[in-house]
């Protein structure tokens, strides 16, 4: 059957489209046949599409005043032209898409009827560019494919949905518990996938591990995994707060926010804008929010750069250690996204911080470049795994599992 998945963000709209058997989910995730990609970012008025198939690449620009047609001309690009996998778009059974906020409302993955459509719509007063560009993705799919298409809601929120209160609850006003005001934790789908393939690859149950899940890309997290379920994560009522990350903050004393207000005229927009937007690795480089820009300014003996690694790595390192702290024990450590994914020295300086533990890196592994793999010692007392987040193939697997139950 074929499953077409849609990750929209503020910036790009992510698709691919997946050709799997309708009877047996396959073990390994399998290469989607067809991905396609907007890049708003290009130049204003102008949308970058980039289509990628087994036998082709294709890029193109289009001027748009309005997303959602440049949205129907890269799905077309499916069923027609050099890029064709599909003979018409009725072959489509089933549309998955990443969204962002289900506040504490969705615990899991559910199927989009107008309901879910207006809950996504209301949850945007909390994730105003992601929900709205997700409701975006969905309107498209509904023109193209019609009402009657299966589409599936895959929530960054719903793996930490069900946090103990004490780890979910901010210690600010108690009617901001009321007021929605709460820690709901993103990059749910990464962390659960992570999860669930490192029990796989370790050949455990994911009930008995105790794991901490670094998503370490340009907006990063991290999870603490008991029994299967997140009980703790560090980014909370937005994707803003907890660790150091490309152009975001993080966690930092609110009281800073209220000293910019009292006395540098700040206002919420330019607040906002400073803290997700010029901050982090680029804010404090000065360079970039690419952490392989940072280390080529540092081996050029950029001072600044050095500076924002070693914030991000303490930042890292501290966090770890709140997560250890939440599980009572460390059975495995896991690196993915871009940065956990790719970056040697970073997963080297985090683990080191944990070698009290008997936490040992195998330095061979860690520099190769290794995916979906082991990276510590036979004798380190815990697991330590590179793995290759598939948040898609997360979002086709739900979409697959609910088509079974329509
Ligand atoms: P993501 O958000 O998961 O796509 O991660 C994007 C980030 O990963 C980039 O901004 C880079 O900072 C980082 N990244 C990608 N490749 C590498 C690499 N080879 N070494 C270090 N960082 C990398």
């Amino acid at each position: 059957m074929k499953i077409l998945i849609l990750n929209a963000g503020s910036s790009s709209q992510k698709s691919c489209l997946y050709d799997i058997s309708r009877d047996v989910l396959p073990d390994d995730p399998p290469e989607p046949i067809w991905e396609g990609m907007i890049d708003w970012t290009h130049q204003a008025g102008i949308a970058e599409i980039q289509v990628k198939t087994v036998a082709q690449e294709v890029t193109k620009t289009v001027p748009y005043t309005d997303r959602p047609p440049v949205v129907e001309q890269m799905l077309a690009t499916m069923w027609q032209g050099e890029t064709q996998v599909l003979s018409t778009p009725s072959e489509i059974e089933a549309v998955g898409h990443r969204v962002v906020h289900g506040g504490r409302k969705y615990h899991d993955s559910i199927r989009i009827t107008s309901e879910v459509k207006a809950a996504i719509a209301q949850l945007s007063e909390l994730a105003p560019v992601h929900n709205a560009a997700n409701l975006e993705g969905i309107e498209a799919a509904e023109a193209i494919l019609g009402e009657q298409v299966l589409q599936v809601a895959v929530f960054d929120t719903a793996f930490h949905a069900q946090m103990p209160d004490a780890a979910a609850i901010y210690p600010g006003a108690y009617d901001w518990i009321e007021k929605g005001i709460y820690r709901y934790g993103f990059h749910g789908t990464s962390h659960q996938y992570c999860a669930e393939r490192a029990a796989s690859l370790l050949g455990q149950d994911l009930q008995d591990l105790r794991l901490i899940t670094c998503h370490l890309g340009n907006g990063a997290s991290l999870a603490a995994i008991r029994n299967g379920r997140s009980i703790d994560t560090t980014m909370g009522f937005t994707p803003l707060d907890g660790l150091m990350m490309g152009t975001r903050s993080g966690a930092v004393d609110p009281s800073i926010l209220i000293h910019l207000m009292r006395h540098e005229g700040y206002d919420a927009d330019k607040l906002d804008h400073l803290l997700n937007k010029q901050a982090g690795l680029l804010g404090i480089s000065g360079v970039s929010n690419d952490m392989r820009q940072i280390m080529k300014a540092i081996d050029a003996g950029n001072n600044r750069a050095k500076l924002a690694i070693d914030i991000y790595i303490h930042r890292l390192r501290a966090y770890i250690g709140s997560m250890l702290a939440s599980l009572g024990g460390l059975d495995g450590l896991i690196f993915t996204a871009g940065v956990g994914e790719n970056s040697p020295l970073i997963r080297a300086a985090a683990c080191e911080a944990f070698a009290f533990l008997g936490l040992k890196l195998d330095e061979e592994k860690n520099a190769g470049r290794p995916r979906d793999q082991l990276i510590s010692t036979p004798d380190s007392t815990v697991k330590v795994l590179v793995i290759h987040t598939q948040e898609d193939w997360t979002i086709a697997r739900d979409c697959w599992k609910l088509s079974r139950l329509h």
